[in-house]
């Protein structure tokens, strides 16, 4: 039987209330984790606050021994937890293995080693040192779409930083935070720094955003959550980072070599089955390409296999839950009354059980539509002519509320890299470029607050301190 992991031993849930796991490939109840309650929320941060001073003590090297042993644990781990990711995500298998769980090792492994080289006691300026001290109790609130690294982007720099944790992971896809709790089990931490209780966002992330003793929110999920907890955590003043939704742009110039950047573009719209704040969903191509470009996508969407995500061929899985598919439904019936061209996919479910939804294509897509400007988080791409010169396809790439990634194809790199300036977001792929999970990661306008990963996603747990000599 699950329970709540909390200063240092597993223990039931004071609500006595369970959530159910469901597997979306089956829509069976495949496990239960307990609904946490306001006073597990209560005991949490009290272990929390009392491990703190012991903890943001110990030498770096120590932090960094004991990040290094998780990130082996998770390693050797790679198939659990890939299974676990499959089962309670709909990742597909292959996919789980080396995003779900070797990117996250990798990402803890990064702050080890940033835990023993980062300068905490600062520099000096003039008669001041600049010291920099771990910002205090952190609670971090987490998604289910990459339910591993979102957890390790906020529980590896905190505690490299010397901050304790809380973590809430997403109630809709746990099983992965309990993984990781059992991990962090092992290898040793001291009582209290790292706690974990799953739960309801409502009751468990609302707890966590009020609480007095909270000093800092870090919180990734979506932009209607995230307003809320920024709003709540006001109130006690919190330190907050917010990780949010996106609507990314893939800006493709006409020099662009046009095959490359829609074969990359739509098979990044469709990682995760389009589960992934970072999607590159709106490809924006000019009018002369158009047309090819989108038969091109057509092509490329339907051969892609839909299918249960242990299945070794299986390259599109079901989507989380069944009112996530419901949601992209109704932005695919709201693409087709805006007058957007269904080229491919639909509201069809290709399979007779579970949460799927087909490679969708949308052409014909004016600037402005809703299926243009909002976060569908689904496998739909929407593609975007424009007419007149890069100024414009700048303008429709710039033209929606978010800013968390884009990418820019051309020619020639640094012409590439002249478009990637002016695009409003916080990382931008040019022809192609690997993600780099020791990069800063995160969004500009509402597409979030702050940065995760390498060392700006460390500094957003440091607190700093000028001392006058
Ligand atoms: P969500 O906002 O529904 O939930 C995220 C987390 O917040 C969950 O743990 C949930 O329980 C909690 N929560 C919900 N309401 C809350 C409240 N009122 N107070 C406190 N906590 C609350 O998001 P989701 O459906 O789990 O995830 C999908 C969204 O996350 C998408 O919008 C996606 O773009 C975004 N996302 C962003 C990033 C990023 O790094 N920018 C990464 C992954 C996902």
């Amino acid at each position: 039987m699950r329970q709540l992991y909390l200063n240092g031993a597993w223990q039931p849930s004071a609500s006595g209330e369970w959530i159910g796991v469901v597997n979306p490939a089956t829509e069976e109840t495949v496990d239960r984790v307990p609904a946490g309650s306001p006073a597990d929320v209560e005991a949490a941060v009290a272990a929390a606050r009392r491990a703190l001073p012991e903890w943001s003590r110990t030498a770096p090297a120590e932090r960094a021994r004991l990040l290094a042993a998780a990130a082996d644990l998770i390693r050797d781990r790679t198939d659990q937890i890939a299974r676990i990711v499959a089962t309670d995500v709909g990742t597909p298998y292959g996919l789980a293995a080396r995003v779900q769980t070797l990117l996250p090792a990798e990402v803890l492994s990064s702050y080890a080693g940033l835990a023993e080289t980062y300068e905490f006691e600062g520099g000096r300026v003039g008669n001041s040192r600049v010291l920099r001290e771990p910002a205090g109790v952190v609670g971090a609130i987490t998604p289910w779409n990459y339910p591993l690294h979102q957890a390790v982007a906020k529980v590896a720099p905190a505690l490299a930083a010397g901050c304790t944790v809380v973590l809430k992971p997403s109630e809709v896809a746990p099983l992965a935070a309990y993984a990781f709790a059992e991990i962090l089990d092992e290898v040793g931490l001291p009582r209290g720094v790292f706690n974990m209780l799953s739960g309801r966002g409502s009751v468990v992330g609302e707890a966590l955003a009020t609480h007095p003793e909270v000093d800092m929110v870090s919180f990734t999920g979506s932009t209607r959550a995230g307003r809320r907890v920024a709003a709540l955590a006001a109130e006690t003043v919190k330190r907050v980072t917010l990780e949010l939704g996106g609507k990314s742009a893939s800006v493709v110039l006409p020099d662009a070599d046009l095959g490359t950047a829609v074969k990359a573009t739509v098979a990044n719209a469709f990682l995760n089955s389009g589960q992934t704040c970072s999607a590159l969903t709106r490809m924006i191509v000019h009018r002369d390409q158009y047309d090819d470009a989108v038969w091109l996508a057509v092509d490329l969407a339907k051969a892609y296999t839909v299918g249960d995500p242990f299945d070794e061929g299986t390259r599109l899985g079901p989507l989380v839950s069944a009112a996530q598919r419901e949601r992209v439904v109704r932005y695919i019936n709201r693409g087709e009354e805006e007058g957007a061209r269904l080229v491919t996919g639909g509201v069809d479910n290709p399979r007779e059980r579970g949460f799927y939804v087909e490679p969708t294509v949308f052409a014909g897509v004016e600037p402005g539509m809703v299926i243009e400007q909002e976060e569908i988080f689904g496998p739909v791409l929407v593609i975007v002519p424009y007419s007149r010169g890069e100024n414009e396809a700048v303008a429709i790439a710039n033209g929606t509320p978010y800013g968390l990634a884009g990418a820019v194809w051309a020619g020639d790199e640094e012409h590439a890299l002249s478009v990637a300036r002016r695009l409003r977001a916080g990382q931008v792929t040019v022809n192609g470029g690997r993600f780099n999970p020791l990069a800063p990661f995160g969004g500009y306008k509402q597409s979030g607050v702050g940065r995760e990963l390498g060392v700006p996603g460390l500094e957003e747990f440091l607190e700093t301190k000028a001392v006058h000599l």
